[in-house]
């Protein structure tokens, strides 16, 4: 008999990572591969962490603390809720699903934007709900038209802030004006996994609509400017209610005692985040740089990424670009996605695209 595939799911494509670069240099026997693919942070781990992870070695045989009680403490007094109201995820991609299992029934919408973080897709599809996609416009989403496209069967809406793949932000303005329109019955998860490379003052304090008992849900992750995307570990701060609804269905040892425990010692390492914003600022610059002078637009960017058209095959220049060593981001079409690396890694990406553009 045949295996019995819900359409949602069959619908479904697997999720494709960056490469790593091991598969790279076994494929095509190079030495040297620059990763700029998954918007790592190029400066590596905060060093304190890495030094914490060794205090947990002795007591792997344990469970973790399923509860996570020191790191919910501390990311509740970094930001001033109570520690009801942060959640910890497997990476906060893992939130994500928690979010649309939990809020969605079969053909519920989830509104979010059309050029965005892929997973949002994925996740509502999965949980049997809708996805509602709402064009950008110049590349930023257009909250005044997902407020619009908002409907009684809406349970979620999505804002990516700053957007992944595109790097643009929200002001606090075009927010607090979707707030006003928003009701109650709707959770709007603001996704700010590159919160701490922002440098426009006019990013909004989403936290702020959280404090308000608003039914909202503020993302972070420690797989960016933290470096420690390997130990899979995020969080989410919401109200008291949401964080407890989200906590029926959470796996109880979702959040491992490795990554428990780096992530509280980076959390503290405030030299590790201010210099690696310093090195993101000055990479900035030098792609943004390089790119125009290779006759390109890149679109003004408040991450760690950069998001241009090649204006050509996207396809073929990434593939080209493989074979010089370095992984970079096809997105679609003839948009690329490169992460801002260090200064030496960057010099080798402008170079190889430049040798690519010209054969
Ligand atoms: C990287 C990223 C995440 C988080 O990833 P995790 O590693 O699962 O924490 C979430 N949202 C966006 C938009 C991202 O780019």
């Amino acid at each position: 008999m045949a295996l019995y595939i819900h359409p949602d799911i069959q619908s479904l494509n697997p999720y494709v990572p960056g490469k790593p670069v091991d598969e790279l240099q076994r494929e095509l026997g190079l030495d040297r591969v620059i990763k700029l693919a998954s918007n790592e942070n190029p400066v590596g781990p905060s060093p304190k962490a890495v030094a914490a992870l060794a205090e947990e070695h002795a007591s792997l045989h344990r469970y973790p603390d399923g509860g996570g009680y020191r790191l919910r403490h501390a990311i509740a007094d970094r930001w001033k809720v109570g520690s009801d109201q942060v959640i910890l995820g497997n990476g906060s991609d893992e939130i994500l699903g928690l979010l649309a299992r939990a809020f969605l029934a079969p053909g519920d919408e989830a509104v979010m934007a059309d050029h965005t973080f892929v997973i949002y897709k994925m996740e509502v599809t999965a949980a049997h709900g809708k996805p509602v996609t709402v064009p950008l416009v110049d590349w930023t989403h257009d909250l005044d038209a997902m407020a619009r496209a908002i409907t009684p069967r809406t349970r979620l809406l999505f804002v990516c802030n700053p957007n992944n793949p595109t790097g643009t932000m929200v002001d606090a303005d075009a927010v607090s004006r979707l707030m006003d329109r928003v009701s109650q019955d709707i959770v709007v998860v603001f996704d700010e996994a590159y919160f701490e490379y922002v440098r426009d003052p006019q990013f909004p304090d989403s936290i702020r609509y959280v404090k308000e008992g608003r039914n909202a849900i503020v993302l972070r992750t420690f797989s960016k400017i933290y470096g420690l995307a390997g130990l899979r570990i995020g969080y989410g701060i919401t109200t008291p209610e949401i964080a407890g609804i989200l906590n029926r269905i959470r796996p109880p040892f979702n959040a491992n005692s490795l990554a428990q425990r780096a992530a509280l010692a980076a959390l503290g390492d405030d030299d590790h985040v201010a210099n690696s914003r310093a090195v993101n600022v000055a990479g900035m610059e030098q792609v943004g740089r390089g790119l125009r002078e290779l006759g390109f637009e890149p679109i003004p960017s408040e991450a760690n990424f950069l998001y241009f058209d090649v204006k050509r095959d996207g396809r073929r220049v990434f593939e080209s670009l493989l074979r010089e060593g370095v992984i970079v981001r096809h997105i679609e079409g003839t948009m690329l996605r490169v992460t801002i690396g260090q200064a030496e890694d960057n010099t080798v990406f402008l170079h190889a695209l430049k040798r690519v553009l010209t054969v």
